[in-house]
């Protein structure tokens, strides 16, 4: 029987994007060395021979090391950019521009010198004069200032030279296309044929959106969890809606701050993490957090601050975009984010307990006893065995103070379990012979986490008709001899 298991000194996971600097197989295991538990695939770049190249490398990297790590689908959702330019564009404050489909360019000469190229198509009807029209990351700005039958006038207000596809946020406006574009179902279809443990839908603004992605999953017969960014302004409207039909949040500050301001977004991420912790729902910080370290061996003191943070507000995962996918410092950068997850829990008084959460299933009140008890009489451990990893989410509600193995014999609930907050996924691959599996597990266990005679553990079953002889509930401690 082979276990795979790391002893994480750290609870809250961290989640790396894959991208040219990440493109072989011992990048990757050293980035899983240095603690990433959940890798992303970015689907706004790359073609899928890439992404499913990358996504071989990285069961490949954890295959060698005898580790498991998730894999996030991030569809691209209706983001609008700048179509290609011969030449970057200069935008001079005050100078005025039209924005329109690329294929009417050639039609209107009277605006061949000022034309911004774009593939989106509902722009003209969309957009009212007086919104704001922002570029590259919001770093430029405009107004609109009149409409014609195939494109809208800006006046810029502050602006730059603006290069190819570069990104177009409409924070004013309601933007009319679904935020599961054509081009993200097809994405999906892909990501279906990969494997893959869980998707990200990018630009959410209600509800309605997850129960798309929800509906082309239960087409294919799969069951991924759904996580929402949360970047538009229409979208925290609506957080009540969302929060109750999605998996998991990602708080992606980065459009978000274009879209509603830099000034909005710590209050916004305080506020999303308290909701998704009450809740039990998984949730990512995301965006700059280390952004220096893509170009620089060490991080600014605000970067590192924001880390810890994130974690003091009650973060389950914290994310990484450029500063791996495109960054000099991959490795170091992972290892600096290790590094000061592992400070910050070290003041546990500064994290949120959960010892308040309104719990009202018989596994989450099982895994709550289970962790009381662990925390009441020392224990070294918890072992939570678990069919789907759905134990081992509700263990995480309450923010357990004693180390939690999910130990699982299924690959797809190991997986998951790599992004929940304080869970070590345990792999045991099951036989139905195996008569003394409990007391295989424990030792295991023993084993893997060097516990002593005297030390303390508790075994808790919460959704297993796993060990066949005692398919009730129940929590046990075991006192290792
Ligand atoms: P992105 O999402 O990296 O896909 O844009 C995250 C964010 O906007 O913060
Ligand atoms: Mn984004």
């Amino acid at each position: 029987m082979e276990c795979k298991v790391r002893s994480f000194k750290r609870n809250a996971k961290i989640v790396a994007t894959m991208g040219p600097s990440t493109n072989n197989v011992e990048i990757i295991e050293e980035l899983i060395k240095a603690g990433v538990n959940v890798c992303r695939i970015n689907m706004s770049h790359g073609t899928h021979g890439e992404q499913a190249d990358r996504m071989a490398m990285i069961r490949k990297a954890a295959k060698n090391l005898g580790r498991e790590v998730g894999i996030l689908l991030d569809l691209q959702g209706p983001k609008i950019r700048v179509d290609k330019l011969p030449e970057p564009l200069d935008l001079k404050d005050g100078s005025e521009w039209v924005i329109g489909e690329t294929k009417y360019q050639a039609e209107l000469p009277q605006y061949k010198d000022c034309y911004i190229p774009t593939i989106y198509d509902k722009l003209v009807d969309d957009c009212r004069v007086g919104e704001r029209v922002l570029f590259d990351d919001g770093n430029y700005s405009a107004e609109i200032i009149d409409k014609e039958e195939h494109i809208v006038k800006i006046r810029i207000e502050a602006g730059g030279l603006l290069k190819s596809n570069k990104g177009i946020n409409l924070p004013d406006t309601n933007v009319s296309v679904p935020s599961f574009t054509a081009k993200d179902r097809e994405d999906l279809a892909f990501g279906l044929t990969q494997e893959i443990d869980f998707i990200a839908l990018s630009f959410v603004r209600r509800a309605q959106d997850i129960i798309d992605v929800k509906e082309m999953l239960k087409e294919a017969g799969k069951d991924y969890p759904i996580i929402s960014k949360i970047e538009k302004p229409q979208a925290l409207e609506n957080i009540e809606e969302i929060l109750e039909v999605t998996d998991a949040l990602m708080i992606a500050r980065g459009d978000m701050a274009v879209e509603v301001g830099n000034h909005l977004v710590p209050r916004i991420q305080k506020d999303l993490i308290k909701r998704c912790n009450e809740l039990g729902k998984p949730v990512i910080t995301a965006t700059q957090m280390l952004e220096s370290m893509i170009d620089c061996p060490s991080p600014t003191r605000a970067e590192a601050s924001d880390v810890a943070n994130a974690i003091w507000d009650g973060t389950d995962a914290v994310m990484l975009s450029g500063e791996t996918a495109a960054g000099k410092y991959p490795i170091k950068t992972v290892e600096m984010m290790d590094k000061i997850v592992e400070e910050a829990e070290k003041t546990p008084h500064k994290l949120p307990l959960l010892r308040n959460v309104e719990i009202d299933t018989i596994t989450g009140s099982m895994m709550v006893a289970s962790s009381m008890v662990a925390e009441k009489i020392g224990a070294k451990r918890v072992l939570v065995v678990t069919e789907t990893g759905y134990s081992t989410l509700e263990m995480m509600r309450f923010k357990p103070t004693v180390p939690v193995l999910g130990v699982t014999r299924s690959v797809d609930a190991m997986r998951r379990m790599c992004m929940y907050w304080g869970i070590r996924p345990f792999h045991i691959p099951y036989r139905e012979d195996d008569a003394n599996i409990e007391r295989k597990v424990i030792e295991l266990a023993i084993d893997e986490c060097q516990l002593e005679a005297g030390d303390r553990i508790v075994v808790a079953r919460g959704d297993g008709r796993f060990f066949k002889s005692g398919s009730a509930n129940n929590i046990r401690v075991e006192i290792i001899d």
